[in-house]
């Protein structure tokens, strides 16, 4: 299991160096917008899926190639974070070993109601735990949870997060149309928001290839009108991704484009940007890339996407 990965292009963090140590599409949750596939793998137990030595491992000999190569290190991948067992002594070690480095972790939220997964994470400079809906209706609607996962767990889980955890705490909502963008929706997470006093609301959509056909992200008036449910908060609308000027080495260009993208589909262009080399050669890689069954391309709000190279459903 290959557990660095990018750096990806984050339309919130700049280039972000992806630390992934979870099996893809373990998770708790099985969001119908999800960029990487259906669940295969529900679980609700953390678990040692990988060694932290050797994660540190690849992160040591990927900064040694790239000393520039990342803005930050985000656990992230195509399933839950906090399923990791040992996610607190990784993310403790990261720490010790690259001070300097923001780390942030983006959680579903879904098992912080276990203080030992709380513990894990209080460590990290930054967590971004989601929280897409509060009536038990809409979540099982959007996120499809682990048939042990209710809304008022989740948010017990986030209140106690909240008092223990000294580090920013940003906590992300993403609407999908029709689904949580109702205003009796919004505005019980707005209310629920208001009493867990996160330090910023990231008011996401739907912006890349979903798991399940005839998932929308919302246009930009609906973003606005959304934002208004939730003015008494520290409010942002997650905006484009903004490359930096550091670069990563080419040498393993194809395996990077193909690890990235196995985790979160991308554009060339994001490619381009968060890699730290030209459209074109993207471009060269992905076209050699989809002749070798590496690849897949899909269409999504009228951008072409470069995919894993089974069709996401
Ligand atoms: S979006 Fe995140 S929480 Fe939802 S199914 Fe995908 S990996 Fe799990």
């Amino acid at each position: 299991m290959k557990s660095i990965f990018g750096p990806v292009p984050s339309r919130r963090f700049g280039k972000s160096l992806g630390i992934d140590v979870i099996p893809a599409k373990t998770c708790s949750f099985d969001c119908i917008y999800c960029e990487s596939g259906p669940t295969t793998s529900f679980s609700l137990t953390p678990q040692n899926f990988i060694a932290c030595a050797k994660v540190l491992e690849e992160l040591r000999a990927f900064i040694r190639k790239n000393p520039d190569g990342a803005d930050v290190f985000t656990f992230s991948s195509a399933g839950e974070p906090t399923l990791y067992g040992p996610l607190g002594e990784l993310i403790t070690a990261v720490k010790k070993d690259y001070p300097q480095t923001p780390l942030i972790v983006l959680t579903n939220g879904s098992l912080l109601w276990k203080p030992e997964v709380r513990r894990g994470l209080l460590g990290a400079d930054r967590v971004v735990p989601s929280l897409d809906a509060v009536t038990p209706k809409v979540f099982r609607k959007i996120n499809r949870p682990h048939p042990g996962l209710e809304p008022g767990l989740i948010i017990e889980g986030l209140r106690a997060f909240r008092k223990e955890y000294k580090g920013q705490l940003h906590i992300e909502v993403l609407l999908v149309e029709g689904v949580n963008d109702s205003p009796e929706e919004l505005s019980a997470i707005a209310s629920t928001l208001e009493t867990l006093r996160p330090d910023k609301v990231e008011l996401n959509s739907v912006v890349r290839p979903p798991a399940h056909a005839g998932t929308h992200g919302l246009t930009g008036d609906g973003m606005n009108r959304a934002a208004a449910f939730f003015s008494a908060l520290n409010l942002e609308i997650i905006g484009a991704f903004q490359s930096s000027e550091k670069t990563c080495g080419r040498e393993d260009l194809a395996q990077r484009i193909v690890d990235t993208v196995q985790r979160r589909p991308c554009t060339a262009n994001e490619l381009a940007a968060s890699l730290g080399v030209s459209f074109e050669l993207v471009q060269r890689e992905s076209k050699k890339l989809e002749e070798q069954g590496k690849l897949s391309r899909q269409t999504f709000g009228a951008k072409s996407f470069l995919c894993p190279p089974a069709p996401i459903r």
